[in-house]
């Protein structure tokens, strides 16, 4: 997609510090890390969003989530991280390509919804 952020920096038009690329999905460290490890997964394909997912989404998403753990890990998470995956206006999603968010460091986070 032309203007979609994400989509740039798959194709490289846009720089990112890499954590981890195959033909599925790009993992990238965030911009504006919220913690000590921040970073995120991608599938390469467009996908607005976890709302407009489909079946045709099921093994791209799948395969995201079981190398979440690994990918983790070799970024010093190994006593766990938080994995999110923010999604339209109610969860507050700023870019509009699917991204699950790997959030973690030495020490506990904080709770899991701050109350609005
Ligand atoms: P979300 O609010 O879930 O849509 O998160 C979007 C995330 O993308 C934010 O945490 C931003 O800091 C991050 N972000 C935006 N632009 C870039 C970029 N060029 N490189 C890396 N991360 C980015
Ligand atoms: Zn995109």
């Amino acid at each position: 997609m032309t203007d979609c952020i994400f989509c740039k920096i798959v194709e490289g038009k846009i720089p990112s510090k890499k954590v981890y690329e195959d033909d599925d999905m790009l993992a990238f460290h965030d911009i504006n890390p919220l913690a000590p490890v921040h970073f995120m997964i991608i599938p390469k394909e467009h996908v607005d969003s976890l709302a407009g997912c489909g079946d045709e989404h099921a093994r791209v998403l799948g395969r995201i989530l079981a190398m979440a753990g690994r990918l983790a890990a070799s970024q010093g998470l190994t006593d766990g991280f938080r994995t999110i995956i923010n999604t339209g206006r109610v969860g507050r999603q700023d870019v509009y390509h699917l991204h699950v968010h790997i959030i973690g460091g030495p020490n506990p986070l904080g709770r899991m919804v701050t109350p609005s």
